[in-house]
């Protein structure tokens, strides 16, 4: 039996990573994949939703720019899409293969090896692999669980993945249905509600549980998102409960019952349920292997789980599911294992961008985590407007949110960003926050002009009475308040 000093099983994005960290300590590594390298990073997930979001996006930029010159928008082909969604996942998977190839050919050679198949743990040391009928064992010192997640099903739904998809069936219909239902208005519910609205082919309902999408979201963010949905033809079905559904005729019909006791029929072409997500544990292991399972999942302490010489990371966890988390959790397993991590896991400041229109990028605490954690904070808000950058955009929609401790210190507690750019806008805070840094540091640097990172510099200097504009003169486009005991109150300088 061939023996490893460790073993991956799953080579999404969390086992490729930990697997790349593993022989940079030169140690001998087997990477084991059942079905596609880069898992739901890559194929049916992170990267593939955010090209049909990108193209989606340049569809809808591109009808309101041919609208200012009077012409009419083309048709958009739904197969020319999907091919180029199915290239961009092809490209990066290409990539991840290749690089593996290539090591062989370099200093790691001796290290990696990378084997197809469904991997099994027959003991805390033996792992089982079968590729087409054929079985073959391995030996591994330690082993890193990296098998990841899989759409959450709802047994009374009749899911097919043909007229009543998950993420998994959503990428592979021939034509954009002129009709769709979605089912959860969470991160990936609304992120397709985007992608189909902003193509402008289908009519896209929302059912949703509350009176708001994104419940875990702030008010003023979810305002935005909403208006902008709505503005795209979404129909969000508010305080809704899901009371039946079945295909008929090949098509969605659903019945709805909403909190005054009122029941709807509706009838779609497709649907899409989006409710979540399941860990890949089953016949993962032996039962002698003794892994200990909760409610919330595999157990364990900072990727460790209950039998020593064996990690659990990525989705498989109960954490945080997103890309940049699983690799972290990926990396630090294999520095726990074979070293000593120069760094604590820590969640509290994770980067998120949430793809919807316009996109939403976060770190830290937002006000809702904030009230409910009751911590006293300080907040700015600046509406885009107020920034050169958006102007010249001609697109002012949007604002930046910053939260900072309710002291002198004024350490930073969270940033939010919504509106174009978002995303690359957020990047100095983060760094800021990981380094544990107060708001000085942002006040005095001189950023490009014009770019939106500006607006966050004033929203600080705001914070520090000094900023260009003034918030008690510019209401309703700026403000600078505490907010103690969930109360809020105007700073003045
Ligand atoms: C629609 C969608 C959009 C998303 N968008 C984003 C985003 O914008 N940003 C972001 O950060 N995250 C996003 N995510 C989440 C992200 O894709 C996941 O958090 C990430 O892929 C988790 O990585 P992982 O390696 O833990 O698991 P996975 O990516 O699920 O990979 C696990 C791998 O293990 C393999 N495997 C399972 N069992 C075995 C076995 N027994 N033997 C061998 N191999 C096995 C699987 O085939 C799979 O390839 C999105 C997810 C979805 C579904």
């Amino acid at each position: 039996m061939e023996r490893f000093d460790l073993v991956v099983i799953g080579a999404g994005p969390s086992g490729y990573a930990a697997a790349m960290r593993a022989i940079d300590f030169k140690k001998k590594t087997l990477l084991i994949e059942k079905s596609e390298v880069g898992g739901a990073g890559v194929t049916n997930g992170a990267l593939s939703s955010k090209t049909w979001w990108e193209l989606s996006r340049e569809a809808s930029a591109f009808r309101k720019s041919l609208k200012r010159y009077n012409i009419r928008a083309p048709h958009i082909n739904y197969k020319e899409i999907q091919s180029e969604v199915r290239k961009a996942v092809l490209e990066r998977k290409s990539m991840l293969k290749e690089h593996m190839e290539a090591l062989n050919g370099s200093n790691y050679s001796s290290y990696l090896q990378f084997a197809a198949g469904t991997a099994h743990l027959l003991t805390p040391n033996e792992i089982e692999i079968v590729h087409n009928s054929r079985s073959s064992k391995v030996w591994a010192d330690n082993i890193i669980l990296a098998t990841g997640s899989r759409p959450r099903y709802l047994p009374e739904l009749p899911i097919d993945e043909k007229i009543v998809m998950t993420s998994d069936g959503i990428e592979s219909m021939e034509d954009f249905p002129e009709s769709m239902v979605i089912v959860g208005a969470g991160v990936i519910g609304c992120e397709f509600a985007t992608i189909f609205s902003g193509f402008g082919r289908t009519k896209v309902h929302l059912i949703d549980k509350g009176d708001r999408i994104l419940p875990f979201e702030d008010a003023d963010v979810v305002r935005i998102i909403e208006r902008n949905m709505e503005n795209n033809g979404v129909l969000i079905h508010r305080n809704s409960r899901l009371i039946g559904m079945k295909i008929v005729n090949h098509r969605v019909e659903y019945e709805l019952e909403y909190n005054d006791g009122s029941r709807e029929l509706f009838n779609v072409e497709k649907a899409l349920v989006s409710v979540g997500r399941t860990a890949n544990y089953e016949d993962l292991w032996d039962d002698k292997v003794g892994i200990g399972i909760s409610k919330r999942g595999i157990e364990n302490d900072d990727t460790q789980t209950n039998v020593p010489n064996i990690y659990a990371v990525g989705d498989l966890t109960a954490d945080i599911s997103l890309v940049n988390v699983g690799e972290l959790e990926g990396r630090y397993a294999v520095e726990k294992i074979f070293g000593k991590p120069s760094r604590k896991l820590v969640y509290e400041n994770i980067s998120t961008i949430m793809f919807l229109s316009p996109e939403v990028a976060g770190v830290g605490l937002n006000e809702t985590q904030a009230r409910e954690q009751k911590i006293d904070y300080k907040v700015v808000t600046l509406e885009y407007s107020t920034i050169p950058r958006a102007i010249a955009k001609r697109n002012t929609q949007g604002f930046i949110k910053l939260l900072v401790t309710n002291d002198d210190e004024m350490k930073i507690l969270g940033m939010k960003v919504v509106g174009n750019n978002a995303s690359s806008a957020i990047q100095a805070v983060a760094v800021l926050i990981s380094m544990d840094k107060g708001i000085e540091e942002l006040a005095e640097c001189v950023h490009p002009h014009p770019s939106i990172t500006e607006g966050i510099q004033e929203c600080v200097r705001m914070l520090m009475g000094k900023s260009l504009f003034k918030p008690t003169a510019l209401r309703g486009r700026l403000s600078c308040r505490r907010s103690v005991n969930g109360v809020y109150e105007d700073i003045v300088f």
